[in-house]
């Protein structure tokens, strides 16, 4: 091992998060220069040939991966997964006053809100109540059937909720915000009409967007969309009407072609299970950690957990991070900890931690 490979830690942030060092260390080998071309992939012009290949073939990949069906786009966008909030509704509304909304966590909340600026919102379910620790039923939703669109977040990152069926909308398009979950099992693209993520958490770097659109959803916007907030202008165009985060498409790239190498999805999904049901046996069997979490609709990508006695939560981190297992503060809307595992995490991270709760727990039970 390299000495920066030994030096490197278990990261469990939610997000900028860790990518595969098999990944990082492609992208430092090629960092002076691409294939031969004599520059890093950051000096390219997204125009050249080079660049162009790497952009097609991250795309071709991805919808491998994905098994994304001919009549989807796929794009790659800027402004985050918060920038959808927008461009869905300014592109999915086509004529009609309302859409639908499961409020089931922060990040619908966000949503939510936006959507309210430009039309009016139908909340069909809401799990404010529990403090979003649950998720409804499949047989408690009944979708108005003028709605534009359904939008849902199949995984909340704060709360650690996962949706564990896809919504039947009928001929509704349905909009999935999948920034925390997209990559970490199969699923079937056919169902949605919109399926968009942030990059960060479980695709690359920050400052990519990927958004699955169906064809049929492009080309009417309302009245005054930026060019910018258009899917149209984005398909048209290869994702490449103005300059795209070049870099980070790069390198979504690379770990797209790590996860095919890997087995793909399927293989992924296997690994992801028994990487969280690890860290939820722990909670489980602990009388020194919980998990508000229903067990019904419990995370595989992000894992709360709560020491009893919230007293030795400075000392739990401090200790953590000096076994190089890090980021594992829970977001202050809900404090105690959460770790993240997503694809990255390695599932001797997810050992490493649960030796050190067990550890833990029994010097301080
Ligand atoms: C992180 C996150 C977002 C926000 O993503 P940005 O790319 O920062 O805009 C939205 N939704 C979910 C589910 C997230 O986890």
């Amino acid at each position: 091992m390299t000495r920066a490979q030994e030096n490197r830690v278990f990261n469990f942030s939610a997000g900028p998060a860790m990518l595969p060092v098999e990944v990082l260390e492609r992208a430092s080998e090629d960092m002076l220069d691409w294939n031969g071309s004599g520059m890093s992939v950051m000096e390219m012009s997204h125009r050249g040939k080079e660049y162009v290949s790497i952009a097609e073939k991250a795309e071709a990949d991805f919808r491998t991966l994905m098994g994304v069906p001919d009549n989807y786009k796929v794009l790659f966008l800027q402004g985050g997964a918060s920038a959808q909030f927008s461009m869905v509704p300014m592109n999915l509304l086509r004529g009609k006053t309302h859409a639908d909304y499961l409020n089931t966590g922060h990040w619908s909340e966000k949503a939510v809100a936006e959507g309210k600026r430009y039309c009016k919102v139908n909340i069909v379910a809401d799990t404010k109540g529990s403090k979003y620790t649950t998720l409804p039923d499949a047989s408690e939703l009944s979708f108005s059937k003028d709605a534009a669109y359904v939008h849902y977040t199949p995984n909340e990152t704060i709360a650690g909720v996962e949706f564990g069926y896809i919504p039947e909308t009928g001929d509704i398009p349905l909009v999935a915000d999948m920034s925390s979950t997209i990559l970490s099992r199969p699923v079937d693209v056919s169902r949605f009409g919109v399926i968009y993520a942030g990059a960060q958490k479980n695709i690359g770097p920050a400052g990519l967007c990927i958004a699955i659109v169906r064809d049929d959803l492009i080309g009417e916007t309302l009245p005054g969309t930026p060019v910018m907030f258009d899917y149209k202008t984005h398909a048209d165009n290869g994702s490449m009407y103005n300059t795209p985060p070049t870099y980070a498409w790069y390198i979504a790239g690379l770990v797209f072609e790590h996860l095919l190498a890997k087995g793909g999805l399927a293989a992924m999904e296997a690994i992801n299970q028994r990487k969280a049901q690890k860290l939820y046996d722990v909670i489980d069997n602990s009388p020194f950690y919980s998990n508000p979490v229903d067990t019904t609709c419990r995370s595989w990508m992000n894992v709360p957990f709560l020491l009893n006695d919230s007293a030795l939560d400075k000392a739990f981190l401090k200790e953590a991070e000096a076994a190089a297992l890090t980021s594992l503060a829970g977001h202050r809307s809900v404090g105690g900890m959460r770790a993240s595992i997503y694809n990255a995490m390695p599932e001797a991270g997810v050992d490493a931690l649960v030796e050190f709760m067990n550890d833990f727990a029994r010097r301080n039970g």
